[in-house]
């Protein structure tokens, strides 16, 4: 049993750190409940859950009986130059709501907690990579200007610390700004994206082992063009992480 001193001190320190509800869905927490997550129970453990079948690849959600070499069926169409992909969970219920998050006022612990327990719940896979670097998916300038971070960014902080190796977001720059989410179709994505990223000026990609991330993937079109970028400039590997599958 902990001094009730003890403990109320901890529970303050707590509060201090993390607001005293749920980062993802509102619900007010005690703050030992709070002290590593920052979720809920209930939404760490929807959160967490990947109950579906992947594609090794793209880490679409595939049927049962589906043939995996290569890819899924429609990965191996595509012809991603990545590896492999790895994914927290399904862009759906409580985590694409806790994605959309990030994005508004206040996003950025909410990004850094999602990241934070991607890196713990799938550390297996991460550290079986053998990643020398992580390169987040940049913003463009401007929109990382009206944002005020990069939500890419800050997941991929907390997986390279997890992980142990260093995070390089200027490793790779936006030259300009996307519509986002605006295309329908892989074609026309992979269109919008082409040329979209270089090399930035101080990155040194030979020989080296990249991990990409982002938040979500929908059609996969972003991380392959980033992921052509860094081949290009001599990287061996070249793989994937999204906070969730769309
Ligand atoms: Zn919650
Ligand atoms: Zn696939």
């Amino acid at each position: 049993m902990w001094p009730r001193g003890i403990v109320e001190f901890v529970r303050g320190a707590a509060d201090l750190i993390f607001p005293n509800a749920c980062l993802l869905c509102d619900a007010p927490q005690a703050g030992a409940e709070l002290f590593r997550h920052g979720f809920c129970s209930k939404c760490r453990h929807v959160v967490t859950a990947d109950p579906a079948e992947r594609c090794p690849k793209c880490a679409a959600t595939v049927g049962p009986h589906t043939d995996l070499s290569g890819g899924c069926p429609a990965c191996r169409k595509r012809g991603f130059v990545f590896d492999t992909a790895v994914r927290l969970s399904v862009y759906e219920g409580v985590l694409r709501a806790g994605i959309l998050r990030t994005k508004g006022s206040g996003g950025e612990p909410v990004a850094e907690m999602l990241g934070r327990t991607f890196a713990e719940v799938r550390s297996a896979e991460l550290r079986a990579l053998n990643t020398t670097v992580v390169v987040p998916v940049p913003l463009h300038w401007r929109r990382r200007w009206t944002r005020g971070y990069n939500q890419a960014g800050a997941i991929a902080r907390e997986i390279a610390s997890a992980v142990g190796v260093s995070v390089r977001p200027d490793w790779v720059v936006r030259t300009r700004p996307t519509e986002q989410h605006t295309q329908p179709s892989a074609s026309a994505r992979e269109e919008n994206v082409r040329g979209v990223f270089r090399v930035g000026r101080h990155a040194s990609f030979a020989g080296s082992a990249v991990l990409v991330v982002d938040d979500v993937m929908t059609t996969g079109s972003t991380v392959a063009e980033v992921a052509r970028v860094v081949r290009a400039a001599g990287a061996t590997r070249v793989a994937v992480a999204v906070l969730a599958r769309a």
